[in-house]
């Protein structure tokens, strides 16, 4: 498919001379160590719940290497008691008025927005992330608390339903919350896939018990210390610490409801474990999305789209692009910007707004980034820039990269990376570039750009993907937060945001009260004098279009 020709487009080898690569952005910013002292990480380790003489695990900045937190780990049983505190909460916040549970989540906004800097530290030290990566978390979170906080009693009311007999049968669908959910996240998005996805869970009712990434933990710890200020009851929310493997799943055999966001292999672990103990779940798993250039689009704004979409937090977002289809007619001058763009990304980890790009998270993404470059070159693609770490920055920095010639045996053709690689495909038809969207098992996210927005919108509609942007790559349907969020396919089950994304956290409940007669023979009817009734009855009410 695709079949660089491009001139215009100079290319790069990795192990080539760093002069010419991604500039490092200027220092600044305190150290990890001065932004996260000793003496936070002690107090945050406070909120896990763990036996008296826990183990401890260690976690290092990913920015440095350095020794970042030492924290207790969860065994099996201080899941169980994590659970049963946590069920003992729930009860009285569930019989408080949904108002009343609103208002602390706005409460929670407004703390966040005035103490983000504490976050954004946190963030970067635990992810390795940039700065401005680390604040879309922030704007994300701020975003779902505002939202549930002011539209949750809508979503909550008991609403009227039609009768079994109109009049005579008066019927409510109420919503009850599901009671403590096991809530399992990763560690990119720290913040958001742990506080933001458990708002809509607190506010519907329910207690949680949450098992972050070892990696990321502090941010949610920190997450729950500001929401326990904003007013949210200190045992409804606990946090259990530890291998995956072992502490994910004790928390789903507790749990009445989960909620888990990470990889697809994991995802159907706990998915069947879930459906073992008939409990419901929702999954946000992975996904290999695309970006389509129309021959129409605005190639200036498609290449800065682009490269926001690839390298936000080093590519790893399970929103990000990694395949660009692009029209033949076009991939030229879309590759010139394109490529240009992210050459001159400055890269670097200052615990401070200026970097551009920050690095990954651990030797093992490394590990699976620097394998699917060198296995594709060695294949025969063709890097039009990056292409190689950059330990002159730090342990686990990647450079932004461009490939092109990526055919179908290539792993980086259809699994995820999960860090700053993207490939370059052509097309001719529109036809064949939603073939080649839709030609992965995933079908997390998607991006068309055109000037022909009904145009844009029609290509939409044929992309099987949860959400899709239309010119914007991930932000603009992510952000909708009154829209539903999440993945078809191998990218997962069930939605965050919007009615979806509180209602999943809730058991609906019919209440139907009988009045006058009952749905029997009475006043004297036989059986079948009953059913002619009824028969006749059912006849009217579909003769006057009755719902
Ligand atoms: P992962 O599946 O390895 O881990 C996710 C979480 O599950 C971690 O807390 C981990 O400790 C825990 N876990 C590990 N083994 C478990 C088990 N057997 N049972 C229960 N829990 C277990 O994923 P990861 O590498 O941490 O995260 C990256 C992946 O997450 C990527 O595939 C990415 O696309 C996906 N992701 C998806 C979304 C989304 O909204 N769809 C968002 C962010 C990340």
């Amino acid at each position: 498919m695709s079949d660089l020709t491009a001139d215009a487009v100079a290319t790069e080898h990795p192990g080539a001379s760093p002069v010419g690569g991604n500039p490092a952005a200027p220092g600044g910013g305190r150290t990890v160590a001065a932004a996260v002292p000793r003496s936070l990480v002690d107090r945050l380790a406070t909120g896990v719940t763990a036996t008296a003489e826990p183990s401890v695990v260690e976690t290092v900045a990913p920015l440095t290497g350095e020794r970042l937190a030492g924290l207790p780990q969860s065994t099996p049983a201080d899941v169980e008691v994590a659970f049963q505190l946590a069920r003992r909460a729930q009860t009285a916040w569930a019989a408080l008025p949904v108002r009343r549970r609103a208002a602390v989540l706005l409460r929670f906004h407004d703390l966040l927005l005035k103490r983000q800097d504490e976050a954004l530290d946190l963030v970067q030290a635990e992810t390795g992330k940039a700065r401005l990566h680390a604040f879309e978390e922030v704007l994300a979170v701020a975003t779902a608390a505002r939202h549930y906080g002011r539209a949750a009693q809508g979503y909550l009311k008991d609403r009227r339903r039609g009768g079994a007999l109109p009049v005579l049968t008066h019927t409510v669908e109420a919503r009850r919350p599901k009671g403590v959910i096991g809530h399992i996240s990763p560690w990119n998005y720290p913040l958001e896939l742990c506080v933001g996805d458990l708002l809509p869970a607190f506010v519907a009712g329910n207690a949680v018990v949450n098992k972050p990434d070892t990696q990321t933990a502090l941010t949610g710890l920190w997450a729950r210390e500001l929401l326990i200020e904003a007013g949210l009851p200190a045992d409804l929310w606990q946090v259990v610490i530890g291998d995956g493997p072992v502490i994910g799943p004790a928390v789903v055999e507790h749990a009445d409801y989960v909620s888990f966001t990470g990889s697809t292999r994991t995802g159907r672990e706990v998915a069947q474990r879930a459906a073992a103990r008939l409990v419901g779940a929702s999954l946000e798993l992975g996904g290999k999305n695309a970006m389509l250039v129309l021959a129409d689009a605005d190639l200036d704004a498609a290449a800065a789209g682009a490269v926001r979409a690839c390298f936000s937090s080093a590519g790893q977002l399970c929103i990000s692009i990694e395949r660009l289809l692009v029209h033949r007619s076009v991939a030229d001058r879309f590759l010139e910007r394109f490529v240009a763009r992210t050459r001159a990304l400055r890269l670097g980890g200052g615990l401070a707004y200026g970097a551009d790009m920050g690095s990954l998270v651990s030797a093992r993404q490394l590990e699976t980034t620097t394998r699917h470059v060198e296995e594709a070159v060695k294949a025969g693609a063709t890097v039009l820039t990056g292409g190689r770490a950059r330990p002159d920055l730090g342990p686990y920095f990647y450079e932004p990269t461009v490939l092109d010639g990526v055919t179908p045996e290539m792993a980086v053709c259809g699994e995820e990376t999960f860090g700053p690689v993207v490939s370059v495909y052509r097309f001719d038809t529109e036809e064949e570039a939603v073939a080649a969207a839709n030609s992965t098992p995933y079908g997390l996210n998607s991006s068309v750009w055109t000037r022909d927005l009904r145009r844009g919108r029609a290509v939409a509609a044929r992309l099987r993907t949860g959400t899709v942007n239309v010119n914007e790559a991930y932000a603009a349907a992510y952000g909708s937060v009154a829209a539903p969020m999440g993945g078809m396919g191998d990218s997962g089950l069930g939605r965050r945001h919007g009615a979806e994304g509180i209602l999943r956290f809730t058991e609906a409940q019919t209440i139907a009260t009988q009045r006058m007669m009952p749905i029997a023979p009475s006043f004297g009817l036989d059986d079948k004098q009953f059913a002619a009734v009824l028969t006749g009855g059912l006849r009217a009410l579909r003769a006057l279009r009755f719902k």
